[in-house]
């Protein structure tokens, strides 16, 4: 085959299959890449099967990134309208979940199939089990892979963030920066369940509750699960993306009343009724009752002082907690970090320093918060490099 292409993008992932579809509709001789046997492999596990494809309120205020304001060209330039607009043209429809996300209702590999077709009407050549062994640009572009050796005058690189390194995953994006003197970010993992000391919340497995958790400035509010090994659920896994090594989360487990208030004027109207009662009411038993074993103490509400009351108050509105860790790499749902977006052009995703070499999607220093958000940023990013490349 003649190995030279206009472009090569390496990673069909999300990214990479929309970068692939713009670029060969306009025209471009485009292949892409890719080391596993099939695409859009953390596609197909997304959103239980249904992929949580986008999300109906997408703002920056969504992504963590050293440059907060890097990803809003690309956000406002293809927007989630323009992702359902396209699943539209295919037949595929969504349902609407909670806080605005949206999942596909033929299935997440539906999502796999129609980026595939519009690749293939858009002449993009694909090839599998392929790896890249080494790269040089003399003038443009020489691969060497473990199939033929290629060359190109643009080079995309897709290849996503490290998390779930059972599915192949690995910062080859950042290695390729390396290569070429731009500075990355170190890749933490991101959406991801916290870790305790084991027995630390013994016996509370499998209580969910709703709760407000803040750590460094952000707050969120939604499920919390309590694990065998920690805490999970949809607002542990929001403030993770937050959370460095030894920093405290604050849990408001009664979110939305004032806890002291609220003990001081029961404490007048039922002075006989125990706390641990009264923190059932509003509480799953077993954590109230625990609670009352580990961390307070329990009696009729009139045995406690009102300064012990507040204080129990102030520890319901905001229990201090030091998670020893996360479950990292192997279950985080994203990473943060990557290739440091100063050393891109917000407009074209292209290294300012090494003109023909892009970087799309996760393997970017730009993370979404959990609900669509890190899908619409890839195929944001995707779709901008594709007028580009
Ligand atoms: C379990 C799970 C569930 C998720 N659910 C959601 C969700 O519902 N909604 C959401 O918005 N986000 C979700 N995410 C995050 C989302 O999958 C990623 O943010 C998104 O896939 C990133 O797109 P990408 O194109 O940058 O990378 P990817 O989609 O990861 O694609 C990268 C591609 O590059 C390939 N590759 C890697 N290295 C090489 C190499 N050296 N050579 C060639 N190819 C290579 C990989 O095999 C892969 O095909 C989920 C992630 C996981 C792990």
């Amino acid at each position: 085959m003649n190995t030279h292409f206009d472009v090569i993008i390496v990673g069909a992932g999300a990214a990479g299959l929309l970068c692939a579809r713009e670029a060969g509709r306009r025209g471009r001789r485009v292949l892409v890449v890719e080391k596993a046997d099939r695409a859009g492999r953390k596609i197909r596990i997304s959103g239980g099967g249904k992929s949580n494809f986008t999300n109906l309120d997408v703002s920056p205020e969504n992504y963590l990134s050293r440059n907060p304001h890097f990803c809003k060209s690309a956000l406002a330039r293809y927007t989630q309208w323009d992702f359902m607009a396209l699943l539209s043209e295919h037949g595929l429809t969504w349902e609407e979940r909670e806080h605005g996300q949206l999942f596909c209702e033929q299935g997440a590999v539906a999502i796999v199939d129609m980026l595939l077709d519009e690749c293939a009407r858009a002449g993009v050549e694909l090839i599998y089990d392929c790896e890249i062994l080494a790269l040089e640009k003399p003038d443009r572009f020489i691969l060497q892979t473990s199939r033929d050796d290629l060359s190109c005058d643009a080079l995309v690189i897709a290849t996503g963030g490290p998390s779930i390194p059972r599915m192949g995953s690995t910062d080859f994006g950042v290695q390729v920066a390396k290569r070429f003197g731009l500075k990355s970010i170190p890749f933490k993992p991101a959406l991801v369940p916290f870790t305790f000391p084991s027995g630390f919340l013994a016996g509370l497995a499998g209580i969910s509750l709703e709760v407000e958790v803040s750590c460094n400035g952000a707050v969120f509010r939604e499920q919390m699960l309590i694990t065998h090994r920690g805490l999970s659920g949809p607002v542990i896994l929001q403030v993770s993306s937050y959370w460095n090594k030894g920093d405290a989360i604050s849990i408001d487990l009664l979110p939305g009343m004032d806890a002291a208030d609220w003990l001081q004027s029961e404490q007048g109207v039922r002075p006989n009724v125990r706390l641990k009662t009264l923190l059932s009411e509003k509480l799953p038993r077993r954590l109230a009752q625990a609670l009352c074993a580990r961390w307070f103490e329990d009696g009729p509400l009139q045995q406690f002082q009102q300064k012990r009351l507040r204080e129990i108050g102030a520890t319901l509105n905001a229990w201090q907690l030091v998670p020893s860790g996360t479950e990292g790499m192997r279950t985080a749902e994203v990473a943060t970090g990557g290739v440091d977006t100063a050393e891109l052009s917000s407009r074209t995703l292209e290294a300012t320093k090494v003109p023909g070499l892009y970087f799309i999607g996760e393997t970017v220093d730009v993370t979404g918060h959990l609900g669509g958000y890190n899908f619409q940023w890839a195929w944001a990013s995707g779709w901008c490099a594709g007028q580009f490349v």
